[in-house]
This record gives C-alpha cells, structure tokens and sequence, in this order.
C-alpha cells in the first residue's frame, strides 16, 4: 500500500513508496542551499542527480540481499524504497549461520565493490582520487559536480560501513548473530548480538547528547527499537517452536456453503468471534450449517479477502465467486513455527487443519498470537491442559 512499482529484477518487484520523492525535495534544497551565494540551482540539481545515483546504489544493496537469498531458496517479495533507505521484505529469514552470513554481508559488499569500481573508473579517467577525496572532506561545502566521483566513493564506503555496525536490526547485527551462532547456541547468539546493538545504541545516543547531534540519537533510538524487536521476534520462536498445530487450532468452526452471499459470512462475523471461514460443499449438516467432513472442503474465506470482496462485489455475490482455493493444509503435528512462517509465505491470515483426510478446524492469526501470550506469561499452562 501506497508504493509505486518501478520495475523487476528477476522476479523481485522494485517499488517507491509515494514518500520517496521527499528526499529529492530535501536533497535539492540541502544541496541548493551550499553555495554561500543565496540558492543555486546547479547545486539543486546535482542534488537530485547524486541522490537518485545514491538509492540506484541502495537498490543494488538490496538487490545483493535478495539475490544471495533467492539462491539459497529463501523467497524474496520485494524491495521498496523509502526516503531513508531500502527495504527488502525476504520472507523467511535463513538461521544457519553460514547462509545468514553470506546474506547478511553482500549487500555492504556490494557497496565496498561500487566504491573500488568508482575508484578503478577515476584512475583510469586519470583522476588524482586520494587527493579529491581528501580535498571534499576539508572542504565539504564545495562539494558539486566536480567532486561527484570522490562524493559517491564516500558515501558508498559510509552506507557499507553503517549497515556493518553490529547492531540489529542493521546487516552487522546479523552479521554478529551468524559469527556467534557458530561457538553457541542460537537463541543464547541473538541475545548477546541483541546486548550489543542496545549497549551500542545506548552509547551513540549518549554521544549525540554530549556533541548535540539530533541524528545520532535519532539512529540511537532507531537501533534500539530494532534490536529490542529482533529480540521479541526470537522469543515468539522460541515459544512457538516447542508446540504444534494441535495446542492451538480452532476446533468445529462455523462454515460457509459456496452458495451462500458474502453478506451471509459479514453477519457470521458480527455474530460471533470468528472472522475466517471454510468453505463446504455438499449436504448441510444436521443443524442445517454446512458440515466439512473428509475432503468436501472446498475452499476458505478470509477475513482479509471477505474485505478486499467487499470493495469489488456487492453483497449478494456468491462466496464461491472469491473463497480461496489454493492454500496450504496443514496436521495436527505440523510445528506452529512452521505453520506460521508458512501463513507469512502465503500472505494468509488461517489455514485448515487436518487429521489424515479430516477436517478438523482452523489455525489463525490470531490463534498463534493468543498462545504466544498466554504462554509467555504462563509456560506452565502447557503441562496442566491435555489436548487431543
Ligand atoms: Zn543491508
């Protein structure tokens, strides 16, 4: 949502999010602004120029993630350009730390790469590129377009730089993470990685208040974030990883028949606390519901597509006409962490569960975060509650 979609590179959409331009805005006037002289608008157009190069830099970066990703079977969405910066959303991340390595450091390697080919085209354009280098960082605001070539070669060894800092949730913390996962456990790797990038954010942010420096503490409070969410995201696993399907599905959940309009599931979901759906051909049950015994599932509705039918139908529409019918099945002894990760693959909010070829219920989103609750504030629950 509000991105716009540029081009593909190997099936990976690249987007913009509709705040990108801001940055060109702000590179213009920042740019524009250097010369002592009132505005110049050849500073404001350089400063749109070397930006733009920046963020082809910056998706060559994510790109570097992506394609190491894709190559170890780790599915890529896509990336979207925000105003500070890349994103790439890789949609299961690789734990063994060999792959999470090579993932983590391609993409500074690839600006480590940019920066020496930068430095190999100005030696052979017989450019003095120590001496410019040199001169730009005395003397930064006479940056323009004679010192385009030293600027990009600063910039891509800054970007390669930062995003080493061994702090979540920049690739330097992964980078830690992989190196440390190999003398210990994984879980006990991504605390100490997450201790690190926060004793580093708490120093950084110490240092922006001592020199005044708003950025700095602004990156502070943004690693801090990062680490503190890298290490939530670890604790779900942690809990999620030791149960199984059985310990949460949803059992005998109301269905729909493929007949039935979509006002039909609304009034359902006002009606009651469900808000995903099978779908069931055949014969009504005998309380005149629709009754998905062995393989008459024929599709689902979510709550997420009833929504997005909404928009497009008008309510009379038969379920049939939108119900999903390709998702994923999963059995009673399926891992939770891998049901989920599985849902996060398939972009689905509930999947069916199965015990040989009966139905037996669903799985949801929010039953993965209700057990995840209930047990991080109680693990013994597990051992008092007897399930099928
Ligand atoms: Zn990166």
């Amino acid at each position: 949502m509000g991105s716009i979609r540029l081009f593909r590179v190997r099936g990976i959409e690249i987007k913009m999010h509709i705040t990108f331009p801001l940055i060109l805005v702000y590179a213009a006037i920042q740019f524009g602004l250097l010369s002592r002289r009132g505005f110049s608008l050849s500073g404001a157009l350089f400063g749109v120029v070397v930006t733009l190069i920046l963020f082809a830099c910056v998706v060559i970066h994510e790109l570097s993630h992506s394609l190491t990703a894709m190559r170890m079977g780790f599915p890529v969405r896509d990336i979207t350009l925000l105003p500070l910066g890349g994103v790439a959303q890789i949609e299961r991340m690789p734990e063994k730390p060999g792959q999470e390595f090579l993932m983590a450091v391609a993409g500074p390697l690839s600006n480590v790469i940019i920066a020496i080919a930068l430095v190999v085209i100005g030696t052979l354009a017989r450019v003095n590129v120590a001496a410019s280098l040199l001169a730009m960082l005395r003397n930064p605001l006479a940056i323009g377009w004679s010192s385009i070539l030293p600027y990009l070669i600063f910039t891509n060894l800054s970007l390669a730089a930062f995003n080493l800092l061994p702090a979540f949730p920049m690739d330097g913390g992964r980078v830690l993470r992989a190196l440390l996962a190999t003398v210990m456990p994984h879980a006990r790797a991504t605390a100490t990685a997450v201790a690190v990038g926060q004793a580093l954010a708490w120093l950084l942010g110490l240092a922006g208040l001592l020199t005044g420096s708003l950025l700095w503490i602004l990156v502070a409070v943004f690693i801090f974030s990062g680490a503190a969410q890298e290490g939530r995201m670890i604790a779900v696993k942690n809990v999620l990883e030791g149960l199984s399907v059985r310990h949460a599905f949803s059992r005998r959940p109301l269905a729909l028949s493929p007949d039935q309009p979509l006002s039909h599931a609304a009034d359902l979901i006002l009606e009651s606390f469900q808000s995903d759906f099978p779908v069931c051909a055949g014969e009504l049950g005998p309380d005149g519901e629709p009754a998905c015994d062995l393989d008459r599932l024929a599709g689902l509705l979510t709550h997420t597509d009833l929504i997005r039918a909404l928009r497009q139908y008008p309510p009379d529409t038969p379920v049939r006409q939108v119900m999903r019918v390709d998702f994923p099945r999963v059995r009673l002894d399926d891992s939770l962490y891998d049901v989920q990760q599985r849902m996060a693959e398939n972009r689905i909010d509930a999947v069916p569960v199965f015990d040989g070829e009966r139905f037996l219920g669903l799985l949801t989103r929010r039953d993965l975060s209700e057990v995840y609750q209930l047990l991080s504030v109680s693990p013994e629950l597990l051992r008092h509650r007897e399930v099928v």
